[in-house]
């Protein structure tokens, strides 16, 4: 069977830390990124979040998230959100194949003769993970 490692390994290049959005956080990922800064949730939600459409993102400023580094790594990796931490095996590749072409396109980490199915393993093993 082919590994997690063969398939997919992340090369740390940033660029899905980059873009016009970033992903919505919940308010116990608010919590915890507040914790973890050492700042309250009110100051959080001032500095670093944005509200759209009722749902609160990190800011983008610079033409990326507001949590990514110069060293081109995240400032709350041990907190980052639950979206973040997933990506780039989202649940949505399982319903549509053309969807992981797309994330792949965008994505070097994947190996280039990564088969579908196999992706779908893997997204499948993730979410039983809770991870
Ligand atoms: S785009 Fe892919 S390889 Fe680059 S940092 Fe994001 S997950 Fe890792
Ligand atoms: S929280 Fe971290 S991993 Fe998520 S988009 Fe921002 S910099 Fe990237």
């Amino acid at each position: 069977m082919t590994t997690t490692q063969e398939i997919f390994r992340c090369k740390c290049c940033g660029h899905c830390c980059h873009g016009e959005s970033t992903v919505s956080i919940t308010p116990g990922e608010r919590a915890a990124i507040a914790d973890f800064l050492g700042i309250s949730q009110s100051l959080l939600l001032e500095r670093y979040c944005v509200e759209k459409k009722g749902r609160t993102e990190m800011k983008v400023t610079g033409g990326h998230c507001i949590f990514y580094g110069d060293d081109g790594l995240c400032m709350i990796h041990p907190v980052k959100p639950f979206q973040c931490r997933r990506w780039p095996l989202h649940p949505g590749i399982l319903d549509d194949e053309s969807a992981w072409r797309a994330i792949k396109a965008d994505c070097p980490g994947f190996d280039e003769n990564a088969e579908y199915e196999e992706v779908c393993r893997l997204v499948r093993e993730k979410a039983d993970s809770g991870c």
